[in-house]
């Protein structure tokens, strides 16, 4: 399972940061092109996770759409719209024009919650 690999990657990275403190929640940003499943990269996070500092963590998993996203507001811009280079494309939400392109193929870690010192 090609998650397996990508999740053990995740929980050794998450391990590495949190510096021996538990971690209590993870936000991982994810392509809808990466051709991973969300809920089998829960999955496996629960299974990679245990006996780590990640055990009970919650993964939070933020599915990142191919095509151009609003900086501001976060929307996302119709990629169909968008193919023609010359027109110059605003937000439809927020009419800002601080747009970015996203690949779909995203995979970042995007935060992470440490258990607060005692
Ligand atoms: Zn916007």
């Amino acid at each position: 399972m090609h998650e397996l690999g990508i999740t053990r990657n995740l929980v050794a990275i998450v391990s590495e940061q949190a510096h021996g403190k538990r971690v209590l929640r993870v936000w991982l940003e994810m392509g809808t092109r990466t051709a991973l499943m969300p809920d089998a990269v829960r999955f496996c996070f629960d299974v990679v996770a245990q006996g780590t500092v990640l055990e009970g963590a919650v993964l939070d998993i933020l599915e990142i759409a191919a095509g151009l996203q609003c900086e501001e507001c976060g929307t996302y811009a119709d990629p169909d719209r968008i193919t023609d280079e010359k027109i110059v494309v605003v937000c439809a939400q927020c009419r800002s024009s601080k747009l970015r392109r996203r690949s779909g193929e995203e995979l970042n870690i995007k935060a992470m919650e440490v258990e607060p010192c005692a």
